[in-house]
Order: C-alpha cells, then sequence, then structure tokens
C-alpha cells in the first residue's frame, strides 16, 4: 500500500495531499502543477508529536518493487514492500510498523529543526535482503537478480533523548537505552544535510507550453511542439519518442522503451544474433543481419508476471513499426517506469526470452550491454472485451491488471 504525504504548495502555500508515487502535484487551490525531483532518493519524515524536545530523526529505507530472481534454469519474481531501519544503532526498532500507514508524511528540506541520523544501510545491502525473503525462485545456483518498478525513499522517525533513552516522538514511548550516555549519538550525526526536493514548473522548455502528464507520469509530453521531456539533474530533459498510428479512433497509446543494445559475453549485435541465441523457433531472414538488436520493454509498471510477459512477446517480435513523430492527441497512458529501469530489465528479457535455458542461464553473469539508443516508442491498443489489444501485432493487456500496475 502506497503512504501518504502532505506538502505546502510552493506557490500559494495551500497544503496538498499526494501518494508517494506522484510526481506532478497540482495545487486544488491556485491550480498550479510541479514536478517533483530529487537527485537521489526522496527523503520524508513522520512529524513528532511533541513540541518541546529535540528532536533526533532515524533513517529507515523503504523499496517498494517487484524482485526478480534467474536461479537454476527458472525466473522468480515477487512484489515487495519493506522498510529497514538503516543507522548503525541496533537498538532501534527493524522497522515502522504501521506508522506511516497512519499518518501523513512529510518532505525533508533544510528548515526542518532537528538533527538526523546518518544510514549506514547500503541501497544494494537492503535490496539484497529483500530477495533472500523472497524464497521464490526454483533450485539452482542464482545467476541473476534485478529489482523494477520501485519507489525507493528513506523514511525518518523522529526520536528524542531523556535520561539515558531514546524515546518515540510519535507515541512517547522510550524505544531504546543509551548506556553510554547521549554523546554516543554525535558521531552517527549527519553534518549539515542540505536536502532538498526541487519543485519544477511543468513548462515546456522548448516552446512555454503547459505539459500534460498525471500524477504518477516520469515523462511529460508537449501537445504544441510535439516533444517529450524526463527530469534528471532538476531539468527536464528531451526524451526521443515516436509513435506509431493506429486506425481505431478509440485507441489508446501505451508507451514502451525501445532500447538498441550490443552484448558482450553471447555476442548478440543483431536481431538475427538474438534469434539464433536463443533458439526461437523462427526462420531466419537475411535482412535480420541487419537489423540492431532492441528491447522492447513496458514503460509502465504492471505486475511481474505480466511486464516480463510483455517485454518478452514485443522483443522477440521486434516489430519494425511504421512511425511519426507526433504526439498522439487522444488517450496516452502514462509513462510510470523510468528509462533507467527498463535497462534494468534487459539481461531479464533475455533469460525469459531463451528457449533452452538450461544453455543460456549459466552465461547471465558475464552478459553486459552497451547501449546505443532508446526511444519511448507509443503503440496503439484498442478495446478487446477484458483486453486491450496490439493492433499490428494482437499483443494483449488484460484490463484489471493495468489498473493494479497503478498502485505498485
Ligand atoms: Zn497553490
Ligand atoms: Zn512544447
Amino acid at each position: 500500500m502506497g503512504f501518504a504525504v502532505e506538502q505546502e504548495c510552493p506557490q500559494c502555500g495551500a497544503p496538498i495531499e499526494l501518494e508517494e508515487t506522484d510526481r506532478v502535484i497540482r495545487c486544488p487551490y491556485c491550480n498550479v502543477k510541479n514536478f517533483l525531483f530529487a537527485p537521489d532518493y526522496f527523503r520524508l519524515l513522520l512529524p513528532p508529536k511533541v513540541s518541546d524536545k529535540d528532536i533526533l530523526y532515524a533513517p529507515y529505507m523503504r523499496f517498494k518493487g517487484s524482485v526478480y530472481l534467474c536461479k537454476g534454469t527458472s525466473i522468480g519474481h515477487r512484489i515487495v514492500d519493506i522498510t529497514r531501519q538503516g543507522s548503525t544503532f541496533r537498538q532501534l526498532p527493524v522497522s515502522l510498523g504501521l506508522r506511516p500507514q497512519a499518518m501523513k508524511m512529510k518532505f525533508v528540506n533544510p528548515g526542518v529543526p532537528g538533527s538526523f541520523l546518518k544510514c549506514s544501510l547500503r541501497r544494494t545491502d537492503a535490496l539484497a535482503r529483500a530477495a533472500r525473503h523472497t524464497s521464490l525462485a526454483g533450485p539452482g545456483k542464482l545467476v541473476h537478480q534485478a529489482y523494477i518498478g520501485e519507489a525507493f525513499s528513506l523514511i525518518y522517525l523522529p526520536l528524542f533523548a531523556q535520561q539515558g533513552k531514546l524515546f518515540d516522538a510519535i507515541t512517547n514511548k522510550a524505544i531504546a537505552r543509551l548506556p553510554q550516555g547521549e554523546d554516543v549519538l554525535d558521531p552517527a550525526i549527519e553534518q549539515n544535510p542540505k536536502w532538498q526536493i526541487t519543485f519544477m514548473a511543468t513548462i515546456c522548455p522548448q516552446c512555454g507550453w503547459d505539459l500534460d502528464g498525471e500524477r504518477d507520469s516520469v515523462v511529460l509530453t508537449c501537445s504544441n511542439c510535439d516533444t517529450a521531456w524526463a527530469a534528471s539533474e532538476g531539468k527536464f530533459i528531451r526524451v526521443d519518442f515516436n509513435a506509431v498510428p493506429g486506425r481505431d479512433e478509440d485507441a489508446t497509446y501505451f508507451p514502451f522503451w525501445r532500447i538498441a543494445a550490443r552484448d558482450k559475453g553471447l555476442e548478440i549485435h543483431s536481431y538475427a544474433d538474438f534469434i539464433r541465441v536463443t533458439r526461437q523457433p523462427k526462420v531466419l531472414q537475411r535482412h535480420w543481419e541487419n537489423q540492431d538488436m532492441c528491447f522492447w520493454i513496458p514503460a509502465f509498471k504492471i505486475r511481474p508476471k505480466l511486464f516480463l510477459h510483455l517485454a518478452r512477446q514485443m522483443t522477440i517480435l521486434q516489430k519494425d513499426f511504421d512511425t511519426e513523430e507526433e504526439i498522439p492527441k487522444k488517450k496516452l497512458y502514462p509513462v510510470t517506469l523510468p528509462r533507467g529501469e527498463a535497462v534494468q530489465s534487459m539481461k531479464l528479457t533475455l533469460a525469459s526470452s531463451a528457449m533452452a535455458k538450461k544453455e543460456i542461464f549459466p552465461l547471465l553473469p558475464q552478459v553486459s550491454f552497451t547501449l546505443r539508443e532508446s526511444t519511448l516508442v507509443y503503440l496503439p491498443f484498442n478495446e478487446g472485451g477484458h483486453e486491450m489489444v496490439q493492433e499490428h501485432t494482437r499483443v494483449a493487456i488484460n484490463k484489471r491488471t493495468l489498473e493494479f500496475g497503478r498502485y505498485l
């Protein structure tokens, strides 16, 4: 389940309530729209309920997303939702329990009074621990793991020290002893944290038009000058995109990341190499030798099983569509999976496409990709009963899994 966050409108100061995965926030009072950006990850705090104490914030690492493991000859996956105590103080509660669900969090900014304990837990260790708790893949050697579609943040729990003990500043209860006194905390305190989130006005950098996007969009589009934009280092950077025109007026356009890449290890450079190496039951065509190998990864969050299924189907087909460089003026499904996470799922897609898993899986650790090009491609899907069906390939997505994916 997602956590609620409260943030003041940077324009008029009115309180805005948002979900932790929201990136585009619109103020209901002054109607100003902003895109939220944090350079590494979002830092949130649980507001203390005591007012007359010096607050000390303890970090908890939070991860919500899908874990995939390639083990033996099978791929296991699971949605995980964890918080882990991140400081070196072992006496603190291991997780935040139900607190974040019962309260509204706030973003950490330089104006917050109090001090912050350093987070010594590394992101990769927290993720590895999450993976260990997913005893899902079959027997055999672990050859690859990936974490996709993640909400990754730090949540701070407010504490205060009194009479040799640490108290929870929400419940006012003692939670840990400080046998060597309060000085023991000093070296663990972050000096001068200047963490801040950036509010970026959702204005097209090229033409000044208002950019379009939904609350969980990570790519915004300009319908005036037909451009797409993603945030990087506090700026909007142009995203290469194209669209495949659909015949149906009511088509919904779903975004995919098309990533051209070469791999060292299995030596897959062309589409023909891919067909050969993964042993697809297809008759090789000569022109495939000159066709770059492209991965097609859904640019939206969806259940792990379906995500992998879609990526595999689209990558095996690797269709050469007729495209145009115009943002479809119809229904656009939001891009909720950043390009970086799509790149993380390339090896997984390769593993999943392999017909002879016994042959390919042991070689996965030595596979490394060189990226050549990445493009966001909008493909038309039409309504077909319980499914959305891609017009040219007949690849289908169950509608109910889409609704679920928005809350991943
Ligand atoms: Zn406002
Ligand atoms: Zn524009």
